[in-house]
Order: structure tokens, then sequence, then C-alpha cells
């Protein structure tokens, strides 16, 4: 479960504040997700907020 920031992020930051858990959060090279925060939005979102917003399809199911 979680979902995962991958190489391609371009650190735009739109994910950060759209996540419900405060799970995202910038990191040197790219955006990181906490995998012990992540809930992958079930019971906030009927899709996962991140991905919806991420310009560069960056964030993956881990
Ligand atoms: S899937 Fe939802 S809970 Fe997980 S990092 Fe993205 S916005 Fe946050
Ligand atoms: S929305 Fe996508 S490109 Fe922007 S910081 Fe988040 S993961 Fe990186």
């Amino acid at each position: 479960m979680a979902h995962k920031i991958n190489d391609s992020c371009i650190m735009c930051g739109a994910c950060e504040p759209e996540c419900p858990v405060q799970a995202i959060s910038a990191g040197d090279d790219s955006y990181v997700i906490d995998a012990t925060k992540c809930v992958d939005c079930v019971g906030f979102n009927d899709e996962p907020a991140c991905v919806a917003v991420c310009p560069s399809d960056s964030i993956e199911k881990a």
C-alpha cells in the first residue's frame, strides 16, 4: 500500500497541500511520500488526490 513519487518529479509542489494526511513533503531531488502516513486517500477521496494534481505523472502506487 501507499503511493510513491518517482524520479520524474519536477518539484512543483502541487501535491503537498492536497494530501489529507500530510504525508507529502519536499525532499532533496523530489517530493517524497511518507509511506507510514499515506492511506492511499481511502476514506478521503475517490481517487488519490496527489495523483490527480501531478502534472508529470510522477506518483505511482507503490
Ligand atoms: S495517495 Fe492520498 S494519502 Fe497518499 S500521499 Fe497521495 S494524497 Fe496523501
Ligand atoms: S505534483 Fe508531481 S511533480 Fe509536483 S511535486 Fe508532487 S510529485 Fe512532484
